[in-house]
């Protein structure tokens, strides 16, 4: 028996499924999580069976009172067992747009140290969460990938559009020189969106920039938040993320960690591979930056100048802005 103890102690831990029922307007859905989920989480999955976004869905168990309304809890803290029988209160936003994640620690970008950063990409629990994604989320594509190209994952809010300012019409807010950018990318790249709001605002907001039926290039797919996974630090508590082994592992002969660079204004959104992340600066106040704002013409070169090597994953793009310095030089010494 001790040995058998010790045995299983050793075992990776990967937690055990727990599989709920919510009753959601006269219907009832089966839903499969782990302890180690949120109730954010769990909210995106109940989003996934109903289409009611996270943010409109009040989730009802007397026995837990108000701690199912924070998000950041994990499940196995309020005790959520299996064949639980929940009721969610919350009504689809057919017409109406809902303006992204309206949180606002969104808004500052905290640091998360380096240590800290390899310790959570390299958790057992955070790479399970992976997995059961990678299961849950299929990717799909608008336009087929091609063979050879790498793979540029873009953010949208404050990456390519500025979505807290307002004006009549949507193109205002759009970074500039975002086409050329693209058309560029394109060359080399295959180009995926993915935003930290739901699909049908991810859409919308790219029809309306121009970006989905362009003669100059093509967006291969189009992720939203259900994409995304839930990871705990010590220092800053639970957050989202943007893991790009979703994408790998949904094309493993095409893109991976070598090939592959994703643009956000939030770094933690990368905490999952923080190589292959580029932290661009946000594009706020567009109606005064919009003259001045260069950073899409810089980072064309620099996608352009290391579409070149085989493999990306010796670069650190924390230092993009210096590569870019030097390549310039070098070109002006040869023109
Ligand atoms: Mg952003």
């Amino acid at each position: 028996m001790a040995a058998e103890t010790a045995a299983s102690a050793d075992l990776p831990a990967t937690a055990e499924e727990i599989t709920l029922t919510v009753k959601w307007s006269g219907k009832e859905f089966t839903l499969r999580v782990i302890g180690e989920d949120t109730v954010g989480e769990l909210k995106r999955r109940i989003c996934e069976v109903t289409r009611v976004l996270p943010q409109r869905q009040k989730l009802l168990y007397p026995k837990f009172g108000s701690k199912i309304d924070d998000d950041s809890l994990l499940l196995s803290q309020i005790n959520i067992k299996s064949s639980l029988k929940l009721t969610m209160i919350g009504t689809v936003d057919e017409d109406m747009i809902v303006d992204p994640v309206d949180s606002p620690e969104i808004l500052d970008d905290f640091e998360i140290v380096e240590e800290e950063e390899l310790d959570i990409k390299d958790k057992e629990i955070n790479k399970q969460k992976l997995r059961r994604r990678v299961d849950q989320y299929k990717v799909e594509l608008l336009n087929p990938c091609r063979e050879g190209k790498k793979l540029l994952v873009l953010d949208i809010d404050y990456t390519l559009f500025d979505h807290r300012s307002s004006a009549e019409d949507p193109l205002e807010l759009m970074r500039p020189h975002l086409h050329e950018f693209l058309t560029a990318a394109y060359s080399e790249y295959d180009i995926m969106i993915w935003s930290a709001t739901s699909m049908k605002w991810v859409k919308l907001k790219m029809e309306e920039l121009g970006v989905l039926n362009n003669p100059s290039y093509k967006i291969t797919a189009l992720l939203d938040h259900l994409a995304m996974i839930t990871v705990h630090s010590d220092s800053r508590g639970v957050f989202d993320c943007k893991p790009l082994g979703l994408i790998w592992a949904q094309f493993p002969t095409l893109y991976g960690a070598k090939n592959t660079i994703m643009f956000d204004d939030l770094r933690r959104n990368f905490v999952m591979n923080p190589q292959n992340g580029l932290k661009i600066k946000p594009f706020r106040k567009a109606h005064s930056n919009r003259s001045s704002d260069r950073e899409l013409v810089k980072l064309t070169e620099y996608l352009l100048d290391i579409a070149e090597m085989d493999d990306l994953s010796g670069l650190d793009h924390n230092k993009w802005e210096s590569f870019y310095e030097e390549s310039f030089k070098r070109r002006r010494r040869h023109s």
